[in-house]
């Protein structure tokens, strides 16, 4: 898989560090292509720092852009180390850093990361999806590349509250927090009433993609 690669904007760069996710979206792109913009997205093994690093600078280098964000073919909180490691250099090379995330950090670690993430990220997105938790759980599939300490998937609703978690409280930690859905998967009322969900929980932004 390529480890960087640029999409829609030559002022951002995006990063691929996994292709394991906690959901199987039914909208997701990589159910139906091998990658996105300039990029590969699938399949290999995952980068270690000089791996990403090296990918970064056959881009141009971090200076290049003006934002980098940590979204490929995965759910980028599983390389929290990844993040944490190679976020704070790009941050002094002058970019701006973007998370976009399912919002299972927390599930899929067992722990709290939202204030590890905070320390290197500036802006997240959270993908909201649905606006109650049977439409969230029929479009995600949520349950996948993980196992709790028993050894099973936590079940499909733990999904939805871990989510709701982490979008409410990044809304404290976070300088710039967003959430989104899927336009053509929602109806007009859903869309609505996920954006009424999103402010409740105390996001202030809400993107339809
Ligand atoms: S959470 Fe993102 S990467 Fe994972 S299946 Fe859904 S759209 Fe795809």
């Amino acid at each position: 898989m390529d480890y960087a690669y640029r999409f829609a904007s030559a002022d951002r760069l995006y990063l691929n560090g996994t292709n394991r996710c906690s959901n199987r979206c039914d909208f997701c792109v990589r159910q139906h292509r091998p990658g996105l913009g300039d990029g590969r997205l699938w399949g290999g093994p995952e980068p270690d720092e000089a791996e990403l690093f090296a990918a970064i600078d056959e881009q141009g280098g971090a200076g290049a852009f003006s934002e980098i964000v940590w979204c490929g073919f995965g759910e980028p909180t599983f390389r929290l180390d990844l993040i944490r490691a190679v976020s704070p250099v790009l941050q002094q090379g002058g970019a701006r850093v973007r998370l976009d995330t399912n919002g299972h950090g927390c599930l899929i670690h067992g722990r709290d990361i939202i204030n590890e993430l905070a320390e290197v990220v500036d802006e997240v997105w959270v993908s909201l999806n649905a606006p109650d938790v049977s439409t969230y759980v029929n479009l995600c599939d949520p349950g996948h590349d993980m196992v709790n300490q028993a050894g099973d998937p936590p079940v499909p609703e733990s999904f939805w509250d871990a989510m709701l978690d982490f979008l409410k409280r990044a809304c404290q930690s976070f300088e710039v927090v967003g959430a989104s859905v899927v336009g053509h998967t929602l109806e007009p009322g859903e869309i609505e009433s996920s954006r009424d969900l999103a402010e409740t929980l105390g996001c202030s932004r809400f993107r339809v993609r």
